[in-house]
């Protein structure tokens, strides 16, 4: 059993080693594919709007460019520090293998908290830190993404930023808007991708997806439209949480009015009909598939003997501890990784770093369809390892990536 305290980037090198013992991935692998290859931390002043000097830390970790560049989001988050920084950069790495698209693994974050920042503020401090950290960056480098509190807004200031000492370059970022070579359907990818997986592993573990009863915390981005494409496709949505708590409703939540109220309010307490319930708490609702869609480490061994979900689909990053991962194997939760589960959003930035360097863009429909078709293909074979080898589907998915990144590193040599 994993120690019950670990931090992110222990639980992801926990992964790692679990599944290069059990693949017998050979010494001299494990230290290449390990350790990150590169780590900048750069001090970031800037002038807030009353006039007075700040000063934030920033960072940007690339744990791998063996495959392509190096792709991975960029978060603003008062607990960002480089451990959760590398953490979310190895997990790149492994996502990015595991749906066989060509990019490495990278992270990057700002330790700030964007709720007391004005909007002319993190302009500066995402123009200051973009151009601190463009040495690095480049279309075939490295390429930033949104992640928590950043978004098509942030990207367009990192692109127009780089591109004042570079020219114009769409595909250093992705996740722009799509006024500026975004993608069409980029926005959604993410949360579209975790309802495709939900429909699969639901159906894999007996779950009607009509009228399944479903929980998920966080409803930013990835959240909100997990729980709309979960609500269409006819699932009893019960709970919704955003930082500030979540709403109830055993009957089942109306989606899209909880989106107008939180366009309107900023927040989902007050939803009308709908009784307030913790973030804690929402987590031991008795429900069918519980989506963990908002910070990391929130399914923990404090919660995992207790949860009553049939099964958990992993739309956050790292949402579940390691010793948490071991407690519901045992309890036999069928439980769909980070690694696949998200894969959406990268999928799509895939597909927009594509259409940026050919300069021809797609319509929506082709992009879903694509996205489907790459995200099953990567669910199915993990679906497969799992079944066949009788290892759950986090080990599972470890071991296809791992040998992914390997094979390519064997090719190219030291
Ligand atoms: P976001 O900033 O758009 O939304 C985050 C949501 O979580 C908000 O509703 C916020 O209120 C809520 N939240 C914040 N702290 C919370 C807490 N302590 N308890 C409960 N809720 C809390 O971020 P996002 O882009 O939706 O990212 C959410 C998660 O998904 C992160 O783990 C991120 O790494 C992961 N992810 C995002 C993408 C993407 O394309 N945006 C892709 C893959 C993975």
């Amino acid at each position: 059993m994993p120690p019950a305290q670990m931090s992110m980037y222990e639980t992801a090198n926990y992964y790692f080693d679990r599944a290069a013992e059990w693949m017998g991935l050979e010494r001299e692998m494990r230290i290449l594919l390990k350790a990150p290859h590169r780590e900048i931390r750069v001090e970031i002043p800037i002038r807030m709007d009353d006039g007075r000097l700040e000063s934030f830390v920033g960072y940007r970790v690339q744990h791998n460019g063996v495959r392509g560049p190096q792709k991975g989001g960029i978060r603003y988050h008062p607990e960002v520090d480089l451990n959760e920084v590398r953490a979310l950069a190895e997990l790149m790495t492994w996502k990015t293998a595991l749906v066989n698209i060509p990019f490495g693994g990278a992270k990057g974050g700002v330790t700030c908290d964007p709720s007391k920042m004005s909007k002319w503020e993190l302009e500066r401090l995402t123009r200051r830190f973009t151009s601190k950290i463009s040495l690095i960056l480049g279309p075939y480098r490295d390429i930033p993404a949104p992640d928590m509190n950043t978004n098509a807004q942030v990207m367009a200031w990192m692109m127009d930023e780089y591109g004042r000492k570079q020219g114009h370059s769409p595909a250093v970022v992705t996740g722009k808007p799509v006024e500026l070579g975004g993608s069409k359907g980029r926005e959604a990818a993410t949360g579209r991708g975790v309802s495709m997986v939900c429909a699969q592993a639901a159906a894999a573990a007996g779950i009607e997806l009509k009228g399944a009863r479903v929980v998920v915390q966080g409803f930013g981005n990835v959240g909100s439209f997990a729980a709309r494409f979960l609500h269409e496709a006819g699932c009893k949505v019960i709970a919704l949480s955003d930082q500030f708590g979540g709403v109830h409703d055993p009957a089942g939540l109306d989606v899209p009015e909880a989106l107008a109220h939180v366009l309107l309010h900023k927040k989902l307490d007050g939803l009308p009909g709908a009784k307030p319930i913790s973030n804690d708490d929402m987590l031991l609702l008795e429900c069918d598939i519980l989506v963990p869609a908002a910070v990391g480490g929130v399914i923990n061994s404090s919660n995992a003997e207790t949860l009553r979900c049939r099964l958990i689909v992993e739309a956050a990053n790292a949402p579940t501890s390691a010793r948490a991962d071991a407690i519901l194997e045992r309890r036999e939760i069928p439980l769909v990784p980070d690694i696949l589960a998200n894969a959406g959003g990268v999928i799509v930035s895939y597909f927009e770093w594509t259409q940026n360097l050919t300069q021809f863009f797609w319509e929506e429909d082709k992009v879903n369809e694509e996205l489907h078709k790459i995200l099953m293909k990567a669910y199915q074979e993990v679906a497969a390892l799992s079944r066949t080898r009788k290892v759950g589907m986090r080990q599972a998915a470890y071991v296809v990536a791992l040998d992914r990144v390997a094979a390519a590193t064997r090719l190219r040599g030291v």
